[in-house]
């Protein structure tokens, strides 16, 4: 990759680790060539776009903008997928969002998952594989319900279920490992297309004439561009020409990784649990998504709160992360303490807007600067349908593919 300071040529290689490079940061002004200025031929004619924020979202949008022949950079201040899009479950329903506005988003996604994965090998190099799922109610220390041997439930599930009932089969939900997920499709657009990643922090985004300039990094200097999208999840709002319009605030989530002894006593079943504590309270509703990996994640424990800046700082609360493990152990004795080893304890933020929808489109009266954020509990499941019809929209002007109408920005400008 080449970044072009006032005085000197840098190359940077990010890839294999898509981790962020020791500290050879260049100090002055970064000015990725104007095309007019110094290339020839078919380049001379490529859009140039800016996505900011290596999550789910910003890598589908980069992945399909340089699928499409944009000269896309991606900017990332930490390393990809470090949040929620490498902590999430990674579970996709074909028809869980039916009725809502995300519905056709929804449905157009899941079946880009499965395109995506045939394209890019997804069972081997990220554990695509469609599952069944079961929702069951497990109250704590209930000593009359013995893990019936019901005709649904997989030997595997021996705690005391009750409520058992099939909401997902193999036709209608699906799993990838998130974080692998995402850093495939970047390293299939890096290794293909005209894609480059550059670690740093989006500071601001520069207007000239109502239409976007530049972007500028902290300590990195300025990005020339014809268009930038912002994709930065739950720190949009940290960025004032969002904050200003629109709210995007922070559920913390908590989830751990187990890597059980007998791997593969475990079937493929997603599980959505009712759960109630032995001492009492309101019932919670984790849920436990065994992976091809051998792994099985369970996730739940969720609760308002403010993002720190540096996304490598999100910490577990011990007590969540205690009950999570509780809850596996009671769901199985494969997953109780001791029968496992436990490969990660973590919690990251997801995106939530006030209404309820994705913000996804052009930002009203800034030419050029596109939003896509808020998608709350179902970015990895929307992450290709988002991406493939931002790319439609930044580079033709209307996404085909999904009607982006109900999810523009302007919805939230005030009409006095
Ligand atoms: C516990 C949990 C389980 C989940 N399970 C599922 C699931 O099973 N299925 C599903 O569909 N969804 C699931 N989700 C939701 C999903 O994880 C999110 O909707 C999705 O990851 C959001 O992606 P994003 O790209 O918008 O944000 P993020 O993943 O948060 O990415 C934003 C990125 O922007 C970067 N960034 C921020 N500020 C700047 C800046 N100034 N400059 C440069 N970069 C910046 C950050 O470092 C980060 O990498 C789950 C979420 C949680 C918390």
């Amino acid at each position: 990759m080449k970044l072009l300071s006032s005085s000197s040529s840098i190359s940077i290689s990010l890839f294999p680790s898509l981790s962020a490079p020791p500290s050879r940061k260049p100090s002055t002004r970064i000015s990725i060539r104007s095309s007019s200025a110094t290339m020839e031929g078919a380049e001379e004619e490529k859009k140039r776009v800016i996505v900011c924020g290596g999550g789910v979202i910003g890598v589908c949008t980069a992945f399909f903008l340089a699928k499409k022949g944009a000269k896309v950079t991606l900017i990332e201040k930490s390393s990809i997928a470090c949040a929620a899009s490498g902590k999430a479950g990674g579970f996709l329903a074909l028809d869980w969002c039916d009725g809502r506005a995300i519905s056709k988003l929804a449905r157009t996604s899941f079946n880009l998952h499965r395109t995506l994965s045939l394209e890019l090998d997804g069972s081997e190099s990220y554990g695509y594989r469609p599952l069944d799922t079961l929702s069951l109610s497990i109250t704590e220390q209930d000593q009359t319900s013995s893990g019936s041997k019901s005709k649904i439930l997989p030997n595997w599930v021996d705690g005391p279920a009750r409520n058992h009932n099939t909401i997902g089969t193999i036709e209608t939900t699906a799993q990838v490992h998130p974080q692998l997920f995402t850093r495939t499709l970047l390293s299939f657009a890096v290794a293909n297309h005209d894609l480059e990643v550059v670690i740093g922090e989006l500071e601001r985004v520069d207007i000239e004439l109502g239409r976007v300039k530049s972007v500028v990094l902290k300590d990195k200097g300025v990005i020339e561009t014809d268009s930038v999208v912002l994709a930065l999840g739950p720190w949009s709002s940290r960025l004032s020409m969002i904050s200003s319009l629109f709210n995007v605030s922070a559920l913390k989530a908590h989830s751990i990784v187990l890597i059980p002894k007998d791997p593969t006593a475990i079937t493929p079943h997603a599980l959505f649990l009712t759960y109630k504590a032995a001492n009492g309270g309101e019932p919670m509703d984790p849920e436990v998504y065994p992976r091809p990996t051998g792994e099985v994640y369970v996730c739940g424990m969720s609760a308002k709160g403010e993002v720190p800046d540096n996304p490598e700082e999100i910490m577990g609360d011990p007590e969540s992360i205690k009950v999570l493990k509780r809850v596996a152990g009671t769901v199985s004795s494969h997953l109780k303490e001791g029968e496992v080893e436990v490969k990660a304890e973590q919690a990251c933020f997801l995106p939530l807007t006030d209404d309820d929808k994705p913000v996804i489109g052009e930002m009203p009266n800034v030419e050029g600067c596109y939003v896509a954020t808020g998608h709350s509990c179902w970015g990895i499941l929307n992450g290709p349908a988002t991406g493939a019809a931002m790319a439609e929209l930044v580079l033709v002007g209307v996404s085909s593919i999904v009607d982006l109408t109900p999810f523009s920005p302007a919805r939230f400008v005030k009409k006095y």
